[in-house]
Protein backbone atom coordinates (compact mmCIF):
# COMPACT_ATOMS: atom_id res chain seq x y z
CA UNK A 1 0.00 0.00 0.00
CA UNK A 2 1.35 3.57 -1.09
CA UNK A 3 -0.04 6.77 0.29
CA UNK A 4 2.05 9.03 -1.95
CA UNK A 5 1.13 10.29 -5.33
CA UNK A 6 2.99 9.55 -7.91
CA UNK A 7 5.60 11.31 -10.04
CA UNK A 8 3.29 12.44 -12.61
CA UNK A 9 0.46 13.64 -10.46
CA UNK A 10 2.80 15.54 -7.97
CA UNK A 11 4.05 17.48 -10.92
CA UNK A 12 0.60 18.14 -11.96
CA UNK A 13 -0.33 19.28 -8.59
CA UNK A 14 2.26 21.39 -8.54
CA UNK A 15 1.57 23.17 -11.52
CA UNK A 16 -2.37 23.39 -10.64
CA UNK A 17 -1.09 24.80 -7.55
CA UNK A 18 0.89 27.32 -8.62
CA UNK A 19 -1.72 28.59 -11.32
CA UNK A 20 -4.03 28.80 -8.57
CA UNK A 21 -2.17 31.20 -6.10
CA UNK A 22 -1.02 33.01 -9.25
CA UNK A 23 -4.49 33.16 -11.37
CA UNK A 24 -7.37 32.48 -8.80
CA UNK A 25 -6.87 33.23 -5.47
CA UNK A 26 -5.89 36.87 -5.69
CA UNK A 27 -9.15 37.24 -7.64
CA UNK A 28 -11.43 35.25 -5.64
CA UNK A 29 -12.78 37.22 -3.33
CA UNK A 30 -13.27 40.05 -5.85
CA UNK A 31 -15.74 37.25 -7.65
CA UNK A 32 -17.44 36.83 -4.51
CA UNK A 33 -18.58 40.39 -4.13
CA UNK A 34 -19.75 40.86 -8.16
CA UNK A 35 -21.29 37.53 -8.62
CA UNK A 36 -18.89 37.72 -11.77
CA UNK A 37 -18.12 34.42 -13.48
CA UNK A 38 -14.15 34.51 -14.56
CA UNK A 39 -14.54 33.88 -18.19
CA UNK A 40 -11.04 34.72 -18.75
CA UNK A 41 -9.84 32.54 -16.42
CA UNK A 42 -11.44 29.91 -17.06
CA UNK A 43 -9.70 30.45 -20.81
CA UNK A 44 -6.39 30.19 -19.23
CA UNK A 45 -7.54 27.13 -17.74
CA UNK A 46 -8.51 25.51 -20.74
CA UNK A 47 -5.03 26.63 -22.28
CA UNK A 48 -3.08 24.52 -19.14
CA UNK A 49 -4.97 21.67 -20.28
CA UNK A 50 -7.68 21.93 -17.10
CA UNK A 51 -10.42 21.20 -19.52
CA UNK A 52 -9.41 17.98 -20.84
CA UNK A 53 -8.65 16.23 -17.51
CA UNK A 54 -11.02 13.15 -17.32
CA UNK A 55 -12.13 13.12 -20.78
CA UNK A 56 -11.69 10.68 -23.40
CA UNK A 57 -8.38 10.27 -24.90
CA UNK A 58 -9.75 10.04 -28.78
CA UNK A 59 -11.30 13.35 -28.75
CA UNK A 60 -8.59 15.53 -26.74
CA UNK A 61 -8.70 14.31 -23.20
CA UNK A 62 -6.12 13.45 -20.81
CA UNK A 63 -5.85 12.26 -16.84
CA UNK A 64 -7.70 10.01 -15.13
CA UNK A 65 -9.91 10.16 -11.99
CA UNK A 66 -7.47 10.84 -9.10
CA UNK A 67 -6.06 13.64 -11.20
CA UNK A 68 -9.35 15.07 -11.87
CA UNK A 69 -9.79 14.91 -8.12
CA UNK A 70 -6.95 16.86 -7.50
CA UNK A 71 -7.31 19.55 -10.02
CA UNK A 72 -10.93 19.61 -8.37
CA UNK A 73 -9.30 20.46 -4.75
CA UNK A 74 -7.09 22.64 -6.30
CA UNK A 75 -8.92 25.07 -7.57
CA UNK A 76 -11.89 25.50 -5.43
CA UNK A 77 -8.95 25.92 -2.87
CA UNK A 78 -8.83 29.25 -4.79
CA UNK A 79 -12.76 29.45 -5.20
CA UNK A 80 -15.13 27.27 -4.44
CA UNK A 81 -17.75 28.91 -6.84
CA UNK A 82 -14.81 28.68 -10.03
CA UNK A 83 -14.05 25.14 -8.69
CA UNK A 84 -18.01 24.01 -8.75
CA UNK A 85 -18.24 25.15 -12.33
CA UNK A 86 -15.27 23.31 -13.25
CA UNK A 87 -16.18 20.31 -11.64
CA UNK A 88 -20.22 19.83 -13.15
CA UNK A 89 -18.38 21.02 -16.61
CA UNK A 90 -16.23 18.34 -17.23
CA UNK A 91 -17.78 15.62 -14.52
CA UNK A 92 -21.58 15.82 -14.18
CA UNK A 93 -22.43 17.66 -17.13
CA UNK A 94 -20.52 15.68 -19.35
CA UNK A 95 -20.88 12.29 -18.21
CA UNK A 96 -23.92 11.63 -20.37
CA UNK A 97 -21.87 12.38 -23.43
CA UNK A 98 -18.64 10.85 -22.21
CA UNK A 99 -20.35 7.54 -21.64
CA UNK A 100 -23.81 7.21 -23.25
CA UNK A 101 -23.17 9.90 -26.13
CA UNK A 102 -22.80 8.39 -30.01
CA UNK A 103 -19.20 8.89 -31.93
CA UNK A 104 -20.66 11.69 -33.18
CA UNK A 105 -21.65 13.68 -30.07
CA UNK A 106 -18.51 13.17 -28.58
CA UNK A 107 -16.82 13.99 -31.56
CA UNK A 108 -19.01 17.25 -31.51
CA UNK A 109 -19.58 18.29 -27.70
CA UNK A 110 -15.94 17.25 -25.73
CA UNK A 111 -13.63 19.39 -28.36
CA UNK A 112 -15.46 22.23 -27.20
CA UNK A 113 -15.29 21.38 -23.42
CA UNK A 114 -11.25 21.12 -23.93
CA UNK A 115 -10.98 24.75 -25.24
CA UNK A 116 -13.30 25.90 -21.93
CA UNK A 117 -17.15 25.66 -23.04
CA UNK A 118 -19.45 25.94 -19.95
CA UNK A 119 -21.98 23.12 -19.26
CA UNK A 120 -24.72 22.55 -17.14
CA UNK A 121 -26.55 19.50 -15.74
CA UNK A 122 -30.45 20.38 -15.59
CA UNK A 123 -31.62 17.71 -13.61
CA UNK A 124 -33.83 19.56 -10.59
CA UNK A 125 -37.23 20.67 -10.65
CA UNK A 126 -39.08 22.23 -7.53
CA UNK A 127 -40.99 19.04 -6.77
CA UNK A 128 -37.66 16.27 -7.87
CA UNK A 129 -35.07 17.74 -5.59
CA UNK A 130 -33.80 14.60 -3.36
CA UNK A 131 -36.89 12.55 -4.89
CA UNK A 132 -35.58 12.75 -8.51
CA UNK A 133 -37.79 10.29 -9.80
CA UNK A 134 -41.05 12.83 -9.16
CA UNK A 135 -39.81 15.28 -12.17
CA UNK A 136 -42.09 16.44 -14.98
CA UNK A 137 -40.28 18.33 -17.27
CA UNK A 138 -41.74 16.58 -20.59
CA UNK A 139 -41.40 15.65 -23.99
CA UNK A 140 -42.85 14.11 -27.09
CA UNK A 141 -41.50 12.96 -30.20
CA UNK A 142 -42.68 15.21 -33.21
CA UNK A 143 -40.97 14.21 -36.68
CA UNK A 144 -37.42 14.05 -36.33
CA UNK A 145 -37.42 16.21 -33.23
CA UNK A 146 -37.85 16.64 -29.52
CA UNK A 147 -39.74 19.11 -27.85
CA UNK A 148 -39.47 19.41 -24.25
CA UNK A 149 -41.65 21.78 -22.01
CA UNK A 150 -41.03 22.52 -17.87
CA UNK A 151 -38.58 24.27 -15.88
CA UNK A 152 -35.57 23.03 -14.03
CA UNK A 153 -34.06 24.86 -10.89
CA UNK A 154 -30.91 25.69 -9.37
CA UNK A 155 -28.87 24.78 -11.97
CA UNK A 156 -24.99 25.29 -11.81
CA UNK A 157 -23.29 26.80 -14.50
CA UNK A 158 -26.87 27.45 -15.78
CA UNK A 159 -26.53 31.26 -16.96
CA UNK A 160 -23.00 30.62 -18.24
CA UNK A 161 -23.42 27.28 -20.14
CA UNK A 162 -22.98 26.91 -23.89
CA UNK A 163 -24.83 23.91 -23.86
CA UNK A 164 -26.28 21.04 -21.11
CA UNK A 165 -27.45 17.92 -20.52
CA UNK A 166 -31.12 17.70 -19.09
CA UNK A 167 -33.97 14.97 -18.29
CA UNK A 168 -37.24 14.93 -19.40
CA UNK A 169 -40.19 12.15 -18.82
CA UNK A 170 -42.56 11.25 -21.86
CA UNK A 171 -45.24 10.17 -19.27
CA UNK A 172 -45.30 10.60 -15.65
CA UNK A 173 -47.00 7.17 -14.83
CA UNK A 174 -44.25 5.15 -16.44
CA UNK A 175 -42.11 6.65 -13.25
CA UNK A 176 -38.57 6.52 -14.13
CA UNK A 177 -38.50 4.48 -16.68
CA UNK A 178 -40.13 7.06 -19.05
CA UNK A 179 -37.15 9.63 -18.96
CA UNK A 180 -34.64 10.41 -21.13
CA UNK A 181 -31.28 12.34 -21.59
CA UNK A 182 -30.72 15.00 -24.17
CA UNK A 183 -28.26 17.71 -24.90
CA UNK A 184 -29.57 21.38 -25.60
CA UNK A 185 -27.71 24.30 -27.04
CA UNK A 186 -28.76 27.26 -24.75
CA UNK A 187 -29.39 29.52 -28.02
CA UNK A 188 -32.30 27.12 -29.02
CA UNK A 189 -35.22 28.70 -29.21
CA UNK A 190 -37.92 28.11 -26.75
CA UNK A 191 -34.62 27.92 -24.48
CA UNK A 192 -34.45 30.47 -21.80
CA UNK A 193 -32.63 31.67 -18.34
CA UNK A 194 -35.30 32.38 -15.40
CA UNK A 195 -34.71 33.70 -12.24
CA UNK A 196 -31.02 33.54 -10.96
CA UNK A 197 -30.42 32.74 -7.45
CA UNK A 198 -29.02 34.96 -5.06
CA UNK A 199 -26.90 32.29 -2.86
CA UNK A 200 -25.16 32.22 0.42
CA UNK A 201 -21.58 30.92 -1.07
CA UNK A 202 -19.98 29.84 -4.16
CA UNK A 203 -20.90 33.40 -5.83
CA UNK A 204 -19.23 33.56 -9.36
CA UNK A 205 -21.40 30.70 -10.58
CA UNK A 206 -24.71 30.68 -11.47
CA UNK A 207 -27.47 28.98 -9.84
CA UNK A 208 -30.36 29.09 -12.35
CA UNK A 209 -33.83 28.29 -13.60
CA UNK A 210 -33.94 27.40 -16.88
CA UNK A 211 -37.09 27.10 -18.77
CA UNK A 212 -37.90 25.32 -21.75
CA UNK A 213 -40.80 26.06 -23.73
CA UNK A 214 -41.89 24.41 -26.68
CA UNK A 215 -37.83 24.11 -26.94
CA UNK A 216 -37.65 22.02 -30.53
CA UNK A 217 -34.37 19.96 -30.39
CA UNK A 218 -33.04 17.33 -33.29
CA UNK A 219 -33.96 13.91 -32.61
CA UNK A 220 -30.54 13.25 -32.56
CA UNK A 221 -29.74 14.91 -29.35
CA UNK A 222 -30.71 11.71 -27.60
CA UNK A 223 -28.49 10.57 -25.41
CA UNK A 224 -28.30 7.19 -25.22
CA UNK A 225 -31.71 4.85 -25.65
CA UNK A 226 -34.86 6.38 -24.93
CA UNK A 227 -36.16 5.22 -21.35
CA UNK A 228 -32.57 5.42 -19.91
CA UNK A 229 -32.61 8.92 -19.04
CA UNK A 230 -32.65 8.20 -15.23
CA UNK A 231 -29.62 5.61 -15.26
CA UNK A 232 -27.97 7.98 -16.93
CA UNK A 233 -28.76 10.83 -14.23
CA UNK A 234 -28.04 8.33 -11.40
CA UNK A 235 -24.81 6.89 -12.88
CA UNK A 236 -23.27 10.73 -13.43
CA UNK A 237 -24.43 11.39 -9.97
CA UNK A 238 -22.75 8.74 -8.80
CA UNK A 239 -19.61 9.36 -10.91
CA UNK A 240 -19.32 13.21 -9.51
CA UNK A 241 -19.67 12.75 -5.59
CA UNK A 242 -15.71 12.39 -5.55
CA UNK A 243 -15.17 15.55 -7.05
CA UNK A 244 -17.56 16.93 -4.81
CA UNK A 245 -15.77 15.74 -1.62
CA UNK A 246 -12.40 16.87 -3.61
CA UNK A 247 -14.36 20.46 -3.95
CA UNK A 248 -14.97 20.42 0.17
CA UNK A 249 -11.27 19.25 0.71
CA UNK A 250 -10.40 22.45 -0.85
CA UNK A 251 -11.89 24.80 0.59
CA UNK A 252 -10.98 23.12 4.54
CA UNK A 253 -7.47 23.16 2.55
CA UNK A 254 -7.21 26.52 2.23
CA UNK A 255 -9.68 27.85 5.92
CA UNK A 256 -7.20 25.74 7.43
CA UNK A 257 -4.04 27.67 5.86
CA UNK A 258 -5.44 30.95 6.54
CA UNK A 259 -6.36 29.96 9.93
CA UNK A 260 -2.96 28.38 11.01
CA UNK A 261 -0.79 31.19 9.21
CA UNK A 262 -2.94 33.53 11.69
CA UNK A 263 -2.86 31.42 14.83
CA UNK A 264 1.28 32.34 14.56
CA UNK A 265 0.98 36.16 13.80
CA UNK A 266 -1.91 37.26 15.73
CA UNK A 267 -0.42 37.92 19.15
CA UNK A 268 -3.51 38.20 22.81
CA UNK A 269 -2.03 37.90 26.53
CA UNK A 270 1.47 38.94 25.07
CA UNK A 271 1.93 35.58 23.14
CA UNK A 272 1.05 34.22 19.51
CA UNK A 273 -2.45 32.90 19.63
CA UNK A 274 -0.83 29.60 18.26
CA UNK A 275 0.46 29.28 22.03
CA UNK A 276 -2.72 28.85 23.78
CA UNK A 277 -3.57 25.09 24.20
CA UNK A 278 -7.23 26.20 23.29
CA UNK A 279 -5.98 27.45 19.37
CA UNK A 280 -3.52 24.59 19.26
CA UNK A 281 -6.54 21.58 20.40
CA UNK A 282 -8.31 22.92 17.31
CA UNK A 283 -5.86 23.19 14.97
CA UNK A 284 -5.06 19.67 15.58
CA UNK A 285 -8.36 18.70 15.06
CA UNK A 286 -8.69 20.24 12.21
CA UNK A 287 -5.36 18.68 10.51
CA UNK A 288 -6.58 15.36 11.56
CA UNK A 289 -9.82 15.68 9.58
CA UNK A 290 -8.61 17.58 6.95
CA UNK A 291 -6.39 14.18 6.15
CA UNK A 292 -9.23 11.55 6.77
CA UNK A 293 -11.39 13.71 4.57
CA UNK A 294 -8.54 14.10 1.73
CA UNK A 295 -7.59 10.24 2.27
CA UNK A 296 -11.31 9.03 2.20
CA UNK A 297 -11.90 11.29 -1.14
CA UNK A 298 -8.58 9.69 -3.18
CA UNK A 299 -9.42 6.09 -2.08
CA UNK A 300 -12.81 6.36 -4.19
CA UNK A 301 -10.99 8.21 -6.79
CA UNK A 302 -8.62 5.18 -6.42
CA UNK A 303 -11.36 2.76 -6.80
CA UNK A 304 -13.14 4.91 -9.38
CA UNK A 305 -9.89 3.61 -11.46
CA UNK A 306 -9.19 0.43 -10.28
CA UNK A 307 -13.05 -0.49 -10.94
CA UNK A 308 -13.74 1.50 -13.85
CA UNK A 309 -16.89 2.86 -12.36
CA UNK A 310 -17.91 4.85 -9.05
CA UNK A 311 -17.69 2.95 -5.77
CA UNK A 312 -20.94 3.30 -3.99
CA UNK A 313 -20.44 3.14 -0.79
CA UNK A 314 -17.10 4.80 -0.39
CA UNK A 315 -17.81 7.63 -2.88
CA UNK A 316 -20.77 8.53 -0.30
CA UNK A 317 -18.58 7.69 2.24
CA UNK A 318 -15.95 10.32 1.06
CA UNK A 319 -19.05 13.26 0.36
CA UNK A 320 -20.39 12.53 3.63
CA UNK A 321 -17.53 12.94 5.59
CA UNK A 322 -15.39 15.25 3.57
CA UNK A 323 -18.31 18.29 3.24
CA UNK A 324 -19.41 17.60 7.06
CA UNK A 325 -15.48 17.83 8.08
CA UNK A 326 -14.86 20.94 5.64
CA UNK A 327 -17.63 22.65 7.59
CA UNK A 328 -16.22 21.86 10.67
CA UNK A 329 -12.83 23.31 9.76
CA UNK A 330 -14.29 26.54 8.04
CA UNK A 331 -16.33 26.68 11.61
CA UNK A 332 -12.82 26.43 13.34
CA UNK A 333 -11.07 29.07 11.39
CA UNK A 334 -13.79 31.74 11.35
CA UNK A 335 -13.45 31.18 15.37
CA UNK A 336 -9.54 31.22 15.52
CA UNK A 337 -9.83 34.48 12.81
CA UNK A 338 -11.93 35.92 15.81
CA UNK A 339 -14.07 38.74 14.83
CA UNK A 340 -11.85 39.42 11.91
CA UNK A 341 -13.22 35.84 10.78
CA UNK A 342 -16.61 37.32 10.91
CA UNK A 343 -15.91 40.25 8.66
CA UNK A 344 -15.21 40.59 4.47
CA UNK A 345 -11.74 41.57 5.81
CA UNK A 346 -10.64 37.41 5.72
CA UNK A 347 -11.50 35.32 3.48
CA UNK A 348 -12.24 32.61 5.98
CA UNK A 349 -15.89 33.94 6.01
CA UNK A 350 -16.23 33.23 2.41
CA UNK A 351 -14.85 29.74 2.57
CA UNK A 352 -17.40 29.31 5.60
CA UNK A 353 -20.19 30.15 3.39
CA UNK A 354 -18.82 28.26 0.10
CA UNK A 355 -18.40 24.85 2.07
CA UNK A 356 -21.79 24.75 3.08
CA UNK A 357 -23.40 24.03 -0.40
CA UNK A 358 -21.10 20.52 -0.33
CA UNK A 359 -23.12 19.29 2.04
CA UNK A 360 -26.63 19.75 0.08
CA UNK A 361 -25.84 19.58 -3.67
CA UNK A 362 -25.33 16.39 -5.63
CA UNK A 363 -27.07 14.54 -2.91
CA UNK A 364 -27.35 16.14 0.58
CA UNK A 365 -25.61 14.08 3.53
CA UNK A 366 -28.94 12.71 4.75
CA UNK A 367 -29.16 10.91 0.90
CA UNK A 368 -25.47 9.79 1.58
CA UNK A 369 -26.18 8.02 4.44
CA UNK A 370 -29.09 6.60 3.09
CA UNK A 371 -26.84 5.18 0.41
CA UNK A 372 -24.47 4.44 2.85
CA UNK A 373 -26.61 2.29 4.92
CA UNK A 374 -28.20 0.52 2.13
CA UNK A 375 -24.92 -0.85 0.94
CA UNK A 376 -24.33 -2.24 4.11
CA UNK A 377 -27.50 -3.84 4.67
CA UNK A 378 -28.64 -4.29 1.65
CA UNK A 379 -32.18 -2.97 1.84
CA UNK A 380 -33.81 -0.57 -1.14
C1 LIG B 1 -26.25 26.23 -5.35
C2 LIG B 1 -26.94 25.02 -5.88
C3 LIG B 1 -26.47 24.42 -7.04
C4 LIG B 1 -27.13 23.30 -7.57
N1 LIG B 1 -26.72 22.79 -8.77
C5 LIG B 1 -27.50 21.85 -9.39
C6 LIG B 1 -27.20 21.42 -10.73
O1 LIG B 1 -26.22 21.85 -11.34
N2 LIG B 1 -28.02 20.54 -11.32
C7 LIG B 1 -29.12 20.03 -10.69
O2 LIG B 1 -29.84 19.24 -11.30
N3 LIG B 1 -29.41 20.38 -9.40
C8 LIG B 1 -28.63 21.29 -8.75
N4 LIG B 1 -28.93 21.69 -7.47
C9 LIG B 1 -30.03 21.07 -6.77
C10 LIG B 1 -29.58 20.20 -5.60
O3 LIG B 1 -29.00 19.02 -6.09
C11 LIG B 1 -30.80 19.95 -4.70
O4 LIG B 1 -31.07 21.18 -4.06
C12 LIG B 1 -30.56 18.86 -3.68
O5 LIG B 1 -30.48 17.61 -4.31
C13 LIG B 1 -31.65 18.80 -2.62
O6 LIG B 1 -32.92 18.86 -3.19
P1 LIG B 1 -33.98 19.92 -2.61
O7 LIG B 1 -33.31 21.24 -2.57
O8 LIG B 1 -35.24 19.82 -3.37
O9 LIG B 1 -34.22 19.47 -1.11
P2 LIG B 1 -35.27 18.37 -0.63
O10 LIG B 1 -35.13 17.13 -1.43
O11 LIG B 1 -36.61 19.00 -0.55
O12 LIG B 1 -34.74 18.10 0.83
C14 LIG B 1 -35.04 18.94 1.94
C15 LIG B 1 -34.45 18.25 3.20
O13 LIG B 1 -35.12 16.99 3.40
C16 LIG B 1 -34.17 15.95 3.46
N5 LIG B 1 -34.75 14.74 2.88
C17 LIG B 1 -35.41 14.59 1.69
N6 LIG B 1 -35.79 13.32 1.51
C18 LIG B 1 -35.35 12.64 2.60
C19 LIG B 1 -35.40 11.28 3.02
N7 LIG B 1 -35.97 10.33 2.26
N8 LIG B 1 -34.85 10.95 4.22
C20 LIG B 1 -34.26 11.87 4.99
N9 LIG B 1 -34.16 13.18 4.65
C21 LIG B 1 -34.70 13.55 3.48
C22 LIG B 1 -32.97 16.46 2.65
O14 LIG B 1 -31.78 15.78 2.99
C23 LIG B 1 -32.96 17.93 3.06
O15 LIG B 1 -32.35 18.04 4.31
C24 LIG B 1 -28.25 22.77 -6.89
C25 LIG B 1 -28.69 23.35 -5.70
C26 LIG B 1 -28.06 24.46 -5.20
C27 LIG B 1 -28.60 25.11 -3.95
Amino acid sequence: MNFELGEEQKMFQAMVSDFVSNEIEPYASDWDESDEFPYDTVKKMAELGLYSIGLPEEHGGTGDELTFAIASEEISRGSGGLGISYIVTIGLAMYPITMHGSDEQKAKYIPRVVDGATVAFALTESMAGSDVANLDMRYEKDGDSFVLNGTKIFITNGAEADFMTTFATRDRSLGHKGFSAFVVETGTPGFSVGKVERKMGIHPTSAAELVFDNCRIPAENLLGEEGKGFRIAMEAIDASRVTIAAQAVGIAQAAYDAAVGYAKERKQFGVEIARHQGIQFMIADMAVELDAARLLTYRAAWLTQQQGKSPLKEAAMAKLYASEAAHRICHKAVQIFGGYGYTREFPVERFYRDQRITEIYEGTSEMQRWTIARQITGTR
